[in-house]
């Protein structure tokens, strides 16, 4: 029989248990043990119900058009849960100069595809515009290094472009910086479209071009979610696999290495496996792994992450009337505000508040501000009420509220990312049977999560000889 074992108990460790399980119910001579930390399993897969409201602590949905996280939801029975965003009202604005400025359509990112409605809206200033219509006759450009998102994105649209947008964007995101995040990494189709085409506007309508009629037909919403909300995933999951393989409260303080095998230590406990899937953050990785390849430790703990905080605020009908339609705004850093984005749930996810309730969804803290976790939540609410204020006029009193803090939990794809990925892969080739998954590496959003779980799954299950059976893919 052969073990292995999973630390880490979020979306991504879940998915690897769900994996494994899966190749055990199939007939594989295999045990597995999952350990986390938490009383609960889904790390930031949070939901509460709150006043009639479906409240999200961590992530409310996931991009759609990113297969994993909707197929793994199928797989587990929940394909009559998936929700669409409501997308008949999808707008989104930009605090400009203090006021929202609706991001024209036909933007792609910060790619203008429509000229009109680019040419037309205030969000740019003429000398954008013209940058805009100057980067059409951009040459292309194969870069040799890495550079940051701020600069790519300047060099083709100028610096308003990375205030206005790409910044804003990115820090909804990965509560990161234009200016710290790698392009390769994070923006690598832009990447590459500047290799081959030079101009971005140009590249993207060739791509549409290609896709032609598809496009078009194609109306799937831009984001999917559960009905119950995120943490539905988590409790299908976490059904379907024994109760044996589960622990919970289980912090694991020693990974080591004696005999060719893997001894974890949780506990007053410690146990034998034939290999490990580290489903943790990089830099707790890199402390469980600094007795066996420090090394390997270090370029783990080179892996930054940022914090954040989403306060939700429930309001009464009076409210919901009077707030402006479409799914939320995002504020750039020279509006000098301390709130990074706030989304309208009750338009994103009509579902998630009664009709006569209005749900707002607000980010602070990110790389502008890691200190506000410190403050205490009626100071985080107060802040919050404040700039609501004179962003979109709120005045009246939340009937409820929810601070959710998040510490070091959003990883940051810095320049030289990929090159990182290299040399972590090479030096884990000699650490047989271990394998990694989790946001520090190939993708933050919940799907890609899911797809680095059940990668580490077949990784695990091909180091140690149970690969039969395995059919899906292992990206490099
Ligand atoms: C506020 C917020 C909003 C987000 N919004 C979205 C969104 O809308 N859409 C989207 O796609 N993505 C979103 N993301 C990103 C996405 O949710 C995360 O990247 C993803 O869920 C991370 O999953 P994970 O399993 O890798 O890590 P985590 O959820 O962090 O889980 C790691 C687990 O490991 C446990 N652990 C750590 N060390 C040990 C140890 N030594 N022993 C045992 N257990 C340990 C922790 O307790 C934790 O439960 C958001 C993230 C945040 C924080």
């Amino acid at each position: 029989m052969k073990r292995i074992a999973i630390i880490g108990g979020g979306i991504s460790g879940l998915s690897a248990a769900f994996a494994l399980e899966k190749r055990r119910q199939a007939g594989a001579s295999l045990e597995y043990a999952l350990f986390e930390s938490n009383p609960r399993f889904g790390g930031v897969l949070v939901t509460e119900r709150v006043d009639g409201c479906l409240v999200e602590a961590g992530p409310d949905s996931f991009l759609t058009e990113k297969p994993w996280a909707s197929d793994l939801s199928r797989e587990v029975g929940l394909g009559d849960q998936l929700v669409g965003s409501n997308d008949a009202d999808r707008i989104t604005y930009i605090l400009t100069k203090g006021k929202l400025v609706v991001i024209p359509n036909g933007l792609m990112f910060m790619v203008p595809t429509k000229i009109t409605p680019t040419m037309l809206s205030p969000l740019f200033s003429t000398r954008t515009k013209l940058q805009m219509a100057r980067e059409w006759f951009h040459p292309p450009r194969k870069a040799n290094a890495d550079e940051t998102v701020a600069s790519f994105v300047e060099r083709h649209y100028g610096p308003e472009m990375v205030d206005r947008l790409a910044d804003p964007l990115l820090s909804g995101v990965y509560g990161g910086e234009a200016a710290q995040l790698s392009v390769r990494a994070v923006l690598p189709r832009f990447a590459e479209m500047e290799a081959t085409y030079g101009s971005l506007g140009r590249a993207m309508l060739a791509a549409r071009k290609k896709m032609g009629h598809a496009s078009k037909v194609s109306a799937r919403p831009l984001f999917t979610s559960l009905k119950d909300g995120m943490q539905q995933l988590v409790d299908a999951i976490v059904s379907r696999l024994p109760a044996s393989a589960l622990n919970a409260n289980t912090p694991v303080q020693r990974v080591e290495r004696p005999n060719g095998g893997w001894v974890i230590s949780a506990g007053y406990a410690s146990d034998e496996f034939d290999a490990v899937i580290m489903a943790i953050p990089a830099y707790s990785a890199a402390e469980l792994l600094s007795t066996t390849n420090d090394g390997l430790a270090a370029e783990l703990r080179g892996i930054q992450y940022t914090s954040s905080v989403t306060v939700n605020l429930g309001y009464d009908r009076t409210v919901r009337a009077s707030l402006p339609p479409g799914f939320g705004f995002l504020v750039p850093r020279s509006e000098g505000k301390r709130m990074l984005a706030a989304t309208f749930v009750h338009n994103k996810f009509p579902h998630r508040a009664p009709n006569d309730r209005a749900l707002l969804r607000c980010f602070v803290g990110g790389a502008r501000n890691e200190r506000v976790l410190e403050a205490p939540d009626e100071e985080i609410v107060r802040m919050v009420h404040e700039e609501l204020g004179q962003i979109i006029k709120l005045r009246a009193d939340p009937l409820f509220t929810r601070v959710y803090r998040w510490r070091r939990s959003m990883a940051q794809y810095g320049v030289g990312h990929l090159e990182r990925l290299q040399r972590i892969d090479s030096l884990l080739q000699s650490l047989h049977g271990v394998a990694l998954a989790g946001n520090g590496y190939r993708g933050i959003g919940v799907p890609d999560c899911v797809r680095s779980g059940s990668e580490a799954a077949i990784k695990a299950l091909l180091a140690i000889g149970l690969s039969e059976g395995t059919s899906q893919r292992v990206a490099s």
